[in-house]
């Protein structure tokens, strides 16, 4: 299968970056390789002085994987991107550079800020509404501000250039898969959706705990930690999938006005001792291998106090959920990795008289990564038809050819915004988290700690739940 994307001309800013070498061209690599990205061109930019044979040495790099398991029409699809493409070296950030590489490409170009996010910033405050090609489309990374108001400022900015359907706020981790296998499962299963709500919902923890360490990554972690990281972005959004309200359609428009319908509502309350909680990990082994105590780590300011776990308990306030804990953890180093969404059912009201065992509550439970279904339920027997165990009904969800930055660049190049983060969620995800994030900073919630390659801190129930 071919297909002829909207966009023309992609331009990479930040050519010799960790980002594009390591996720951005190895995704193109394998949309290429499929047909789905028929006569694009691609166009690095960087600070650095490379000739064109740096950079095609570096495209063709990037470009080995997927070239060794294509097939000759996908070989010959990626060679021909290689031989074409084209590097400048320009700083961004200078009045009119920018601008005047953008006039010479052939449009509609797709403007890929892989660059650190102030420079971003700088590059776009750079560009005035009359220099930026029609069509251009701009394909922002995480994080996109650091507080609400950073945020706003950001958007203004940004729309001022181009309509907020070219802005693509780019959410790598939930691919269009798993974004449609969540939404498939909630709203083509009609036995499902009459019990999705308070009134058969105990609560619903999202949990995304990494075996991975800092590994070398402290000059962004440690001015980050795990809740701008993983639950600023992420996990509220995969929040907002599991408890949106049924969409018409899965059109842009659609799902993402009802992402910010749920986001609206949900807040995390005061006082913060009680709904959040916060650790960092020392010294331990994960997999066998020596893990050192986070606060040693090379680059990491201890007295930041910076969290490498993270507990928050979202509530939203809708006719639909109010009361039901809504609860995000993410973390680093625990022993392990642990990626799904786990809905708890309440019990039933009355088990009849007679049955003997366990009467647990039923849990449906969405892995992420590949992509599964897992669902508890209570059964008879055997041996004794009286007595209730329990049987997990599961099944492996259908995966995505491409990888998470693919997925990302076909929306781009398609002009699709259905991934994208829209501009006003963005700003809403920052609302909710700050408060937390002040009263952390004010050690208003002890800093705790766990071994590396432990389930986490021991008074935690969502760390009793993994032991
Ligand atoms: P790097 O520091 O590895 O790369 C940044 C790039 O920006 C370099 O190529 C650098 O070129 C270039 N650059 C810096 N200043 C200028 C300038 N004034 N003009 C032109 N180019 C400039 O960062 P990453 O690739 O890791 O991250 C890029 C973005 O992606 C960040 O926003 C990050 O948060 C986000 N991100 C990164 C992930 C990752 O795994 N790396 C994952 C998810 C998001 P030079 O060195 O020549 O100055």
């Amino acid at each position: 299968m071919t297909s002829q994307p909207t966009v023309r001309t992609l331009l990479i800013l930040g050519a010799s970056g960790d980002l594009t070498g390591r996720l951005l061209l190895p995704g193109l690599a394998r949309l290429v390789a499929k047909g789905r990205a028929a006569g694009l061109q691609l166009v690095g930019a960087g600070s650095d002085p490379w000739t064109p044979e740096q950079w095609r040495e570096r495209v063709q790099a990037s470009f080995a994987v997927a070239a060794g398991s294509a097939g000759p029409e996908g070989k010959e699809a990626l060679q021909a991107l290689e031989k074409e493409t084209v590097y400048h070296q320009l700083d961004v950030t200078a009045d009119g550079a920018l601008a005047s590489l953008l006039a010479t490409l052939d449009g509609p170009t797709a403007v890929y800020f892989a660059l650190p996010p102030r420079i971003s910033q700088l590059a776009c405050e750079s560009l005035r509404p009359g220099q930026v090609p029609a069509g251009t489309r701009l394909v922002m990374e995480k994080p996109f501000g650091s507080s609400e108001e950073s945020a706003r400022s950001l958007n203004q900015t940004l729309v001022r250039l181009v309509p907020e359907d070219h802005v693509h706020r780019v959410d790598h981790f939930l691919g269009k898969a798993t974004v449609l296998n969540i939404l498939g499962l909630r709203f083509a299963n009609n036995f499902l959706e009459p019990v999705w709500n308070r009134q058969h919902v105990e609560k619903v923890e999202i949990i995304f705990d990494e075996d991975l360490a800092l590994e070398g990554r402290a000059r962004y972690y440690d001015g980050a930690g795990a809740l701008r990281d993983m639950i600023q972005s992420h996990l509220l959004q995969i929040m907002a999938l599991m408890a949106i309200e049924p969409p018409a359609s899965i059109g842009e428009r659609d799902l993402r006005d009802a992402i910010s319908t749920v986001l609206r509502a949900s807040n995390v309350r005061s006082p913060y001792s009680g709904s959040t909680r916060r650790a960092r990990y020392t010294a331990g082994q994960v997999a066998g291998k020596d893990v050192p105590d986070y606060a040693r780590e090379e680059g990491v300011d201890a007295a930041r106090g910076t969290e490498t776990l993270a507990e928050v308990q979202v509530n939203i306030d809708n006719w639909r959920w109010k009361g039901v804990p809504f609860i995000l953890r993410s973390g680093k180093a625990l022993g392990v990795k642990r990626k799904e969404a786990v809905v708890t059912f309440r019990p039933v009201p009355h088990l009849p008289q007679g049955f003997t065992g366990v009467d647990s509550p039923n849990q449906l439970r969405i892995g992420f990564g590949p992509d599964t279904l897992a669902f508890d339920v209570d059964v008879n027997g055997p041996g004794n038809i009286f007595s209730l165990g329990r049987v997990t009904l599961d099944a492996v969800l259908s995966a995505s050819e491409l990888l998470p930055y693919g997925e990302v660049l076909e929306g781009v190049l398609a002009g699709d915004p259905l991934l994208s983060v829209r501009g006003d969620t963005a700003e809403e995800c920052w609302r909710i988290v700050e408060p937390v994030l002040k009263a952390w900073q004010q050690d208003a919630v002890p800093l705790e700690e766990y071994d590396a390659g432990s389930a986490g801190p021991a008074g935690w129930p969502t760390t009793a739940a993994r032991d």
